[in-house]
């Protein structure tokens, strides 16, 4: 059955918005538009971070000056919390326009964790410090440390990419729809998964006023959506199933074929 279309608001994502994937997409290669938003991200998030960890230099200074001003100390705290995250989600936005390689295993690691590791060294210093300070008194070293280490845990939390982008991923993902013969895919704001169809039901639906159309690196970029409808990439299969030449059969034999090459387990 063809594709009924949609009465749907279609959005068609423009080029130029987020990347197009690369012409030989084998390896993924971001385009100079996505470097540059990651750039501009990456610089941003940056400069966040060197504001929370100059907040938490402060926090410092305040422990050793007496009397110990307990309000200041807790709005340096969460000043530095604030920057820390918007830091955070500047540079894992940034990671979705310019992926880092899966290859480089460090590289990788460091560029999708680099908000955690900087929520250590923007709490870690100042909560050692507040439960080694002996000016505070018992109750207030344990409200000021509570703070602290609270804020250490949402830094740290939200530094963590659990899902993070690969170069790897991200061609593989371009060439499955690209296998399946689709041009463009299709996803909603809510969603989780990009469609091959308009009409799938799964964003037909009556919840649903607007759907989005675009590239795979598009629905990464834009609304961090990593995996391939079921209900879309089936019926696509069925529809193509009868035009589709059939292999080869005699030069490979059906058990050497690997099974599921199509359908990356999701990574979460
Ligand atoms: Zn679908």
């Amino acid at each position: 059955m063809p594709d009924k279309g949609t009465k749907k608001k279609l959005t068609h994502v423009e080029e130029g918005e987020a990347s197009t994937p690369a012409a030989e997409a084998r390896t993924f290669v971001p385009t100079p538009e996505s470097k540059a938003k990651a750039g501009k991200f990456r610089l941003f998030a940056v400069l966040s971070w060197i504001v929370a960890i100059g907040l938490e230099v402060a926090a410092i200074l305040q422990l050793k000056v007496q009397p110990i001003k307990m309000w200041l100390l807790i709005v340096l705290i969460v000043a530095d919390l604030v920057f820390a995250v918007i830091g955070n989600l500047l540079w894992k936005k940034a990671n979705r326009f310019d992926p880092a390689s899966e290859k480089q295993k460090v590289k990788f690691f460091v560029q999708n964790q680099l908000g955690a590791i900087i929520a250590v060294i923007a709490f870690l210093p100042l909560v050692l410090l507040i439960f080694t300070n002996k000016d505070l008194k018992g109750k207030q070293k344990g409200l000021v440390g509570a703070v602290a280490v609270v804020a250490l845990l949402i830094a740290g939390f939200t530094g963590i990419d659990f899902n993070p982008p690969s170069q790897e991923q991200y061609a593989q993902q371009i060439e499955q729809v690209k296998s399946l013969g689709a041009e463009h895919v299709y996803w909603t704001k809510s969603g989780s998964r990009f469609h091959l169809y308009q009409d799938c039901q799964h964003i037909n639906t009556r919840k649903t006023d607007e759907i989005f159309q675009g590239t795979v690196p598009q629905a990464r970029e834009l609304k961090n959506i990593t995996e391939l409808c079921k209900t879309c990439e089936a019926r696509w299969k069925k529809e193509h199933a009868a035009a589709e030449i059939p292999a080869p059969a005699a030069e490979v034999p059906a058990a050497e074929v690997p099974a599921g090459d199509l359908v990356p387990e999701p990574v979460n």
